[in-house]
């Protein structure tokens, strides 16, 4: 009988010696940034190198979720230019998460870190992050120290956005938003979730493995101005709430039944007083009122609903999240059509 190896029901052992490091950036409309960005990144892989921390073939991957200004084309100067910068395009704009996503299940290496492209998060943080790795772990999470550098509306709502998310139970890294580092075990992991609606920060806390926490101080934006409006960011939390929870839908069921209780309790009572007293119960208002509130809540009940059914509808469709128009770099064996 064949036994089977330990390693082939997941994956070989991983690489904790001078791992390939893979940096992972999406950008949009990042032209302002790039320049900036390069060579930081450039320099901190040559350190990186030097101190013996990474193996060779590292790289950074820029993503271009279909920009419409200069940066695929400073990106394909960058790769022309020095080995360690690599693009990926995408055919149109399809969003951060999406671009993130091809990023980490396209490009190679042992240890894969995502970034923002506008150097908001903290490049020293990624020697520390490695140091994690060496250590054992299989994702690190960069989490922000402070929210100084946000504005004021940013901090309070993602401040009561990620204790919303606690209470209903979904679990996630407070702070944490997508400066990260992957093995290639976790990648591969992260692979199995093949879900229409991405929202990376609630799919990675549940693949589990062993994981570390990384302080930073998030930067104000280098260049240019945010990619993420309060609609993205609005459509993105509500992401993270339905695609991890089903708590909106209990909480109708809830109110519900408390509405139900109640108006069964005033119909007994109103019974009561026309039994007892023989009167009609006065009273324009108490009749009123609530049947505006009980419209109103059932219309709410319903969009709830509707959201999640929208959602079962596009999962059923089976689209694909993005699609690559073209790759540029040394790290890709020649340039697609
Ligand atoms: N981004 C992207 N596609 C989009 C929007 C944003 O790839 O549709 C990238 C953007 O270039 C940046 C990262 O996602 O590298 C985070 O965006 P941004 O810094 O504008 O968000 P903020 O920090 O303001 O929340
Ligand atoms: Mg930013």
């Amino acid at each position: 009988m064949e036994l089977l190896h330990p390693w082939r029901l997941d994956l070989p052992p991983q690489v904790r010696d001078k791992p390939v490091l893979s940096l992972v950036l999406p950008c949009y409309n990042e032209q302002d940034v790039l320049p900036e960005t390069t060579r930081r990144l450039v320099a901190l892989l040559a350190a990186l190198d030097a101190a013996g921390s990474i193996g060779p073939g590292s790289a950074i991957y820029y993503v271009d979720d279909g920009s419409l200004d200069a940066t695929w084309r400073l990106i394909g100067e960058y790769a022309a230019v020095s080995p360690a910068v690599c693009g990926i395009k995408l055919s149109r704009n399809r969003g951060h998460q999406n671009a993130l996503l091809c990023g980490l299940m396209t490009v190679p290496g042992d240890v894969v870190i995502s970034l923002d492209a506008d150097l908001q998060d903290d490049l020293d943080a990624i020697p520390r992050m490695l140091a994690e790795y060496r250590a054992g772990c299989e994702i690190v999470y960069g989490v922000r120290r402070r929210r100084d550098s946000d504005r004021f509306l940013k901090r309070v709502t993602a401040e009561a956005y990620y204790r919303l998310l606690a209470g209903m139970r979904v679990q996630v890294q407070f702070n944490h938003a997508d400066f990260r580092l992957m093995s290639r075990r976790a990648l591969e992991a992260l692979r199995g979730y093949d879900e229409t609606h991405l929202f990376l920060r609630g799919l990675v806390p549940q693949l589990g493995y062993r994981t570390a926490v990384v302080e930073f101080e998030r930067a104000a934006r280098f260049a240019g101005t945010s990619k993420y409006p309060l609609s993205k960011m609005l459509a993105l939390a509500w992401q993270g709430v339905t695609s991890f929870t089903a708590y909106p839908l209990r909480l109708i069921t809830g109110v519900g039944a408390l509405v139900s209780l109640g108006s069964l309790l005033l119909a007994t009572w109103a019974l009561g007083i026309r039994l007892l007293t023989g009167q009609a119960v006065p009273g324009w208002a108490s009749s009123v009122i609530p049947m505006y509130l009980l419209g109103g809540v059932q219309l709410l009940s319903l969009g709830v609903i509707g959201e999640y059914l929208a959602k079962v509808y596009e999962s059923t469709k089976r689209r694909p999240r993005y699609h690559v128009e073209s790759v540029c770099g040394s790290r890709f064996e020649r340039e697609a059509p």
